[in-house]
């Protein structure tokens, strides 16, 4: 994957066919890590409409359609796993980086009065923390001083 394109992404998701399992890619920092996990719409209310969300990675307004649910497992073979509101697309860095309609829609919807920079950095906390709930080991550490 050419350099360029993985600077501006910080979640990679590699899904299966019907998209609702997969490997998730995250990098914070310097720090390269891997999942697996589980996605699915957010589940409908009686009237058949899904609400809108924001996403707990990278705060997105997300509407009912394109508001995911996924889920973690906390330890490897065991059954205890936590799950997140996200974008259905797992597209978040590019969301915050207003590359997406979508991400322009829930500027208009959000109205928050935050820079690109701080979105960024943002969402590289929520992975930091979300490695953490999981208890995510690195797969790579790189040294930057040697990839610039
Ligand atoms: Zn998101």
């Amino acid at each position: 994957m050419p350099k360029a394109l993985w600077e501006n992404l910080e979640m990679i998701a590699l899904p299966t066919k019907d998209g609702t399992a997969g490997v998730l890619i995250l990098e914070s920092g310097d720090t390269l890590y891997a999942t697996s996990y589980e996605l699915h719409m957010v589940s409908r209310d009686s009237t058949g409409r899904a609400k809108p969300v924001i996403c707990d990675f990278c705060k997105t307004w997300q509407s009912g359609n394109r508001a995911g649910n996924i889920t973690f497992s906390t330890e490897r073979h065991s059954l205890s796993s936590v799950s997140f509101l996200c974008c259905l697309d797992l597209r978040c860095s590019l969301h915050i980086r207003n590359m997406t309609q979508t991400g322009k829609i829930s500027r208009s919807q959000l109205r928050e009065d935050i820079s690109e920079e701080h979105r960024i950095e943002r969402l590289k906390n929520s992975i930091n923390m979300l490695a953490y709930r999981i208890k995510l080991k690195p797969i790579i550490v790189s040294n930057k001083e040697n990839t610039k």
